[in-house]
């Protein structure tokens, strides 16, 4: 499958690099009826100055009115529209940590709870326990055996495993058994379809033996499983677009979306955006594409945190030089989706969108990085999938279309 073969023809490799810079969730809002956004309150004198070079624009992730997940808020960004692409929550989970999915395998994504001794449910995330508090428990699950299929578990972060089925005749097609909410015991594995029984029973098996397991823990002593889902299968990002891409990211979920579409994922100490930055020099010629995630705009955002959220946009712009100074050339510097303090939440708003490319790019008379001057910029507004050819034009990976 390509979704871009009208580009395959046109593709020509240079030396030029691509720089896709991500704020989780970067887009904003003003707190009330006026006044900035978390971008145009922070202090962004970089930016501010790559927005009067460069041109703005904003993207719609997946469709108006639509708020999305990062997961294929992201795929849009790679190019893989959104809608016909879906990727589980599991899966991306399981490629997070690093864990290979073949075609047939089941993954979910897994919680440590806390139960009451009635089995309901008193916490859905057993007390956020730490990492290295889950690290035995999650070594705990990791010996139970159920005839007739392989089952493999790994830590992911805190109180938050993956789960993964490798046998004959497996479905994804489950309920979730995470209901939401507290004061109600956690659902059985359900089946949606016939195919799925017997992966429903697989599973409630395991889960009985989790249970068994984990009783004498007075935080975890139960699991909640969602997400169930299966290898994607997507295309490769590099097969598309001619390009050599890694991801650098800190959270796993990052990684694992891009390890889906064939990016490498590097390894870096440290979690600051001037890390990550440093990460990217040091491979700078090994990759033509190279994807940064940063994660806290998006987590201030949720958290409702105007000026947290603006304070992490700022650390970035400080950080920027370092970036600038590898010479890439193209920078697009956007998000995935918009996450306003304002609304605690992922919303559908159009997302702030800056490509700067001094080769190639047109002024368009904005000289701040910010959701109002975007909807000034000369990008105008435009699907997010539509991101990756234009990044190439401007690398001056393509040729002309026709005669
Ligand atoms: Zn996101």
């Amino acid at each position: 499958m390509n979704d871009w073969a009208y580009l395959r023809p046109l593709l020509k490799s240079n030396q030029s690099k691509i720089v896709l810079l991500v704020l989780d969730g970067l887009g904003g809002m003003p707190m009330g009826p006026a006044g900035p956004t978390e971008l145009e309150y922070a202090n962004t004198p970089v930016m501010d100055a790559l927005a009067a070079d460069g041109t703005l624009g904003q993207t719609i992730p997946v469709a108006p009115g639509i708020a999305p997940g990062s997961g294929p808020a992201h795929l849009a960004l790679f190019g893989y529209d959104p809608l016909r692409y879906t990727v589980g929550r599991g899966a991306l989970a399981a490629a997070g940590v690093g864990l290979d999915l073949r075609p047939g395998d089941v993954v979910a994504r897994g919680n440590f709870a806390t139960l009451d001794e009635e089995g309901r449910i008193v916490d859905r995330r057993a007390g956020r326990i730490s990492t290295e508090e889950a690290a035995p428990l999650v070594e705990r699950l990791a010996q139970i055996q159920i005839p007739g299929v392989e089952i493999t578990v790994r830590p992911v972060r805190e109180y938050r495993f993956v789960i993964r089925l490798r046998g004959e005749n497996l479905s994804p097609d489950l309920e979730d058994t995470d209901p939401q909410q507290t004061g109600v015991p956690p659902k059985p594995v359900q089946a949606r379809s016939p195919e799925a029984e017997a992966t429903a029973r697989l599973l409630n098996q395991w889960i009985a033996a989790a249970r068994e397991a984990l009783a004498d823990h007075p935080k975890a002593n139960g699991v909640l499983l969602r997400g169930f889902s299966t290898d994607p299968q997507l295309p490769r990002f590099g097969d598309w677009f001619g390009l050599r891409a890694v991801a650098i990211a800190v959270y796993p979920m990052y990684k694992g979306v891009a390890r889906l579409v064939g990016m490498d994922v590097l390894d870096f100490e440290g979690d600051t955006p001037a890390d990550e930055f440093a990460a990217a020099g040091r491979v700078w010629n090994d990759y033509d594409f190279f994807f940064i995630h940063i994660k806290k705009t998006d987590s201030k955002g949720e958290d409702g945190d105007f000026y947290g959220k603006a304070k992490v946009i700022e650390q970035v712009d400080q950080a920027l030089p370092a970036l600038l100074k590898l010479e890439p050339k193209v920078l697009i510097i956007t998000g995935d989706h918009s996450t306003p303090a304002r609304l605690r939440s992922h919303s559908w708003h159009p997302v702030p969108f800056l490509l700067w490319a001094p080769d190639t790019a047109r002024s368009d008379n904005q000289y701040r990085f910010g959701e109002n001057a975007c909807v000034q910029g000369g990008l105008g507004t435009f699907p997010a999938v539509q991101t990756m050819p234009l990044a190439l034009a401007h690398a001056q990976r393509l040729k002309k279309f026709g005669a």
